[in-house]
């Protein structure tokens, strides 16, 4: 039903285009939208133009110059799409919800729109794919805006730098990315650590898990000698496992920085959520939810 409407309001909107092509009248702009029912979600049909399906959208939306954030206002809200295993990006609260940097951040961007936020949580190498199959409007994953992953999705301006680091038992002889050669080495499946200790290192025995903290849990009870994660989760997990430390030396030179994914083409979307980012950067808001959430999931696992 919803496609339907879609696709009538986007029909309904090249005509209208194709119109005012046509005519140079006064008023392009103006859907023929019956004024004595203004914002009727249900209107009766009009009888004289095939308008019905119009009056769902104030008549300046009716333009079909925004049709991603017109779908996301007649939804009402905002799906977002996440791993929730990535503190202090997103992690479970005490209450088993997702909070966290970037479902501040989303929050802000549903906010902005007028809608509420929904969060999916879903393992993290399906998120892409879940963007381009329709099944959420934005990736906010903590995700590496690279290179590869472009090629498939949108990504947002950038919100936050990070890199990969090395996570060891205190005492070990691990002291950068060299030495992991012939060991038991644990990441997040599809991840960018992942893609790093799989591609770009030789001789590593690679355990992939959904969740950073699970490969934490590993390599806490001994059953893999290092684990390769963002900076961010990199620190919570030390903190959460008594006994394991992150590395000073980080895994990889390269700098990453995370992006939100949008499927490619909405660029109405796009827009609307780097003029939020933009604002919040300038804020220092996104700084500040970091060291927030970075509490927070410290006092959980010290709880
Ligand atoms: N930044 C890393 C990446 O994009 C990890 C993200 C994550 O695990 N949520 O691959």
């Amino acid at each position: 039903m919803k496609k339907m409407r879609l696709i009538v309001a986007m029909l309904l909107a090249t005509a209208l285009l194709l119109a005012g092509c046509a005519s140079e009248t006064a008023d392009t702009t103006a859907a023929p939208v019956p004024t004595e029912a203004p914002g009727a979600t249900e209107a009766p049909a009009a009888t004289e133009a095939p308008a019905a399906e119009a009056t769902e959208a104030p008549a300046e939306e009716a333009t079909g110059e925004t049709p991603n954030i017109d779908a996301i206002k007649e939804a009402g809200k905002l799906v977002m799409l996440t791993n929730a295993g990535f503190a202090p990006y997103e992690f479970l609260g005490s209450d088993n919800t997702v909070i966290g940097v970037d479902v501040e951040i989303a929050g802000a961007i549903a906010e902005s729109l007028g809608v509420e936020l929904e969060v999916v949580d879903m393992d993290f190498d399906a998120i892409v794919f879940a963007l381009q199959s329709g099944k959420g409007d934005l990736g906010v994953a903590g995700m590496t805006n690279t290179p590869e992953r472009a090629e498939t999705v949108d990504f947002s301006i950038n919100y936050v730098d990070s890199q990969q680091m090395i996570i060891v038992q205190e005492g070990s002889d691990i002291t950068g990315p060299a030495d992991l050669t012939g060991k038991n080495v644990g990441v997040q499946m599809g991840t960018t650590g992942d893609l790093f200790v799989t591609d770009d290192l030789e001789g590593v025995n690679v355990q992939r898990y959904k969740t950073g903290p699970d490969a934490g849990a590993e390599l806490a009870a001994g059953k893999l000698d290092a684990v390769v994660i963002d900076a961010g989760p990199a620190a919570q997990i030390a903190a959460a496992n008594p006994g394991l430390v992150v590395l000073e030396t980080p895994a990889t030179e390269e700098p990453e920085q995370y992006a939100i994914a949008i499927a490619k083409g909405k660029d109405d979307l796009k827009a609307a959520v780097n003029a939020v980012l933009e604002q919040l950067i300038a804020d220092g808001q996104i700084q500040a939810w970091i060291d927030e959430y970075n509490e927070i999931s410290s006092a959980e696992s010290a709880a």
